[in-house]
């Protein structure tokens, strides 16, 4: 499989190791599954970043969630948006993706050919990370976690609305409002959309080195109070609370009496995700690019060769094909469904 995929790709300077995305001729590799010498990283989610390599190379703004992640006595670069550096030939540059902090689309560049591969990107507005930015190539590396018709995020204003009506129809019945998100990225996306609403929120501790990074960036969130695993007496009845998923069902949520819970992810959009994690209500609001962004994007890149990974990789082909693009698609370490279960959508 990885040989026939090898072949597919730009040889000259991108393959497919055992360990992933690999530029032979700078000896790195992209978002690598397991350790190796050089890392280059798209951003710092899990499924894009492995512990332990020689070195990381990353945009400036993600240093910090990077360090967070790998530890911070690791060797880590981080590169200032659309500045070029130059290893062994290849042209190295960093553009913003708008999916969380620091996440960015790599262009590299050889022999006059370029290359870029999204990671994941967004287009819609998100106030805790600097907005995707198109980056013309020949050939597009992309991802497609949403890649199919059905994935429309064009109310997305909407659902924030509905989400800041949820919680003030709790405050009325004095209920608790249980926000799930993911701890990188989700959880600092919901803080700022929260900014002026003029309420103190309530985050939960292990959301607070990642909001401390946010706000070295100059992210502007509102007043917040730092909640540990104890029963919270602080959070008066009518409190918001944003906690990672993984504190479903813990003390801390019994603690809280009358709660309301609300997943806010892409999949709660078809996936009855909210009935799945048994909870009250689902907002809509992803990380990832949707169908028509997708589309959007390949056609901004100017890409005459798109390739798919990290979601609907064959249905978007077959698309792409018919739009007369080349395409193909690659494998990666994780499946829509490992995606949906991280929560970093
Ligand atoms: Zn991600
Ligand atoms: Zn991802």
């Amino acid at each position: 499989m990885l040989n026939h995929s090898l072949k597919e790709i730009e040889k000259d300077f991108i393959s497919l190791s055992p360990q992933g995305l690999y530029c032979p001729q700078a000896n790195l590799h992209i978002d690598p599954w397991s350790s190796v010498e050089n890392s280059i990283n798209t951003h710092a989610h899990r499924d894009h970043i492995s512990f332990g390599c020689g070195s990381y190379l990353c945009s400036e703004e993600s240093k910090g969630v990077l360090g967070i992640r790998v530890g911070k006595d690791q060797k880590i670069e981080g590169l200032p948006y659309a500045k070029k550096i130059n290893i062994n030939g290849v042209t190295i540059s960093f553009h913003p993706a708008g999916h969380i902090i620091g996440s960015s689309q790599i262009l590299l560049e050889f022999r006059g050919k370029k290359l870029v591969i999204t990671g994941d990107y967004k287009l819609e507005k998100d106030k805790s990370c600097t907005a995707f930015e198109p980056v013309q190539c020949d050939t597009l590396i992309t991802e497609c976690t949403f890649g199919m018709p059905v994935f429309n995020w064009s109310n997305f204003g909407r659902e924030y609305e509905k989400l800041v009506t949820w919680w003030k129809k709790n405050k009325e019945n004095n209920i608790v409002s249980v926000v799930y998100a993911y701890p990188l990225g989700k959880s600092q996306r919901i803080l700022s959309m929260l900014a002026d609403v003029g309420e103190t929120v309530f985050i939960h501790r292990s959301l607070k080195p990642y909001v401390e990074e946010y706000e070295k960036l100059s992210v502007k969130f509102p007043n917040y109070e730092i909640i540990g695993d104890q029963r919270a007496d602080e959070i008066r009845h009518s409190g918001l609370i944003i906690v990672p998923n993984g504190l479903a069902n813990s003390k801390l949520i019994k603690s809280l009496g009358n709660v309301s819970e609300a997943q806010v992810s892409g999949w709660v959009s078809i996936r009855g995700l909210k009935r799945r994690r048994g909870v009250d209500r689902g907002f809509v609001i992803s990380d990832h690019v949707d169908w028509a962004g997708l589309q959007k994007s390949i056609v901004e890149s100017r890409a005459e060769k798109v390739i798919f990974t990290h979601g609907f990789t064959e249905v978007c082909s077959r698309y792409a094909k018919e739009q007369g693009l080349d395409s193909t698609t690659i494998e990666t370490r994780f499946g829509v469904e490992d995606e949906k279960d991280e929560g970093v959508t």
